[in-house]
Parts: structure tokens; sequence; C-alpha cells
């Protein structure tokens, strides 16, 4: 694939308003993590630990988890989130 601007990377029509899925070309909607599909693919326990946003500093952190296993080609069921 050649070099393209980030702006027109995904093909997807889609708002702009609406921020993309780092897991795949769907929406994802504001606030949430990931699209519904690719967040029921999560395992529980994944799901779980990014659900606790009792303390922010950990909660940033696991969300940095999720995106560099989803950076290195992880599938959303193959996610872990050690805490
Ligand atoms: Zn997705």
């Amino acid at each position: 694939m050649t070099a393209v601007a980030p702006s027109t990377r995904a093909r997807v029509r889609r708002p702009a308003s609406s921020p993309a899925c780092p897991a795949c070309p769907n929406r994802r909607r504001p606030g949430q993590y990931l699209c519904p599909s690719c967040w029921d693919a999560l395992p529980a326990a994944a799901r779980r630990a990014l659900n606790e946003r009792g303390d922010q500093a950990a909660a940033l952190a696991r969300l940095r988890q999720l995106h560099q296993q989803l950076t290195d080609g992880a599938p959303p069921h193959g996610i872990e989130i050690t805490r």
C-alpha cells in the first residue's frame, strides 16, 4: 500500500465527527474505546478491566495496553489487560 494522508486512509464512509475504531474500519461511539462488535469480542476480563475508571492514571495505562496490543496486530479476542 502506498503512503496516503491519514485523513484519506480509511475508505469507509463515515461522518468526520465519528472517531474510528482502533481495531477495525468501523466507527466507535465517542467516549468508547472500540466499536460495539470489537468491544463484544474482547475477553470478559479485559472488558471488566477497561470499564474500571476509578483511578484515572490506571485507566489510562489500561487503555494504552489495549492500543499497544492492537497496534501490534492482536485481534480483539486476544487482548489481555494486566494491571
Ligand atoms: Zn472495531
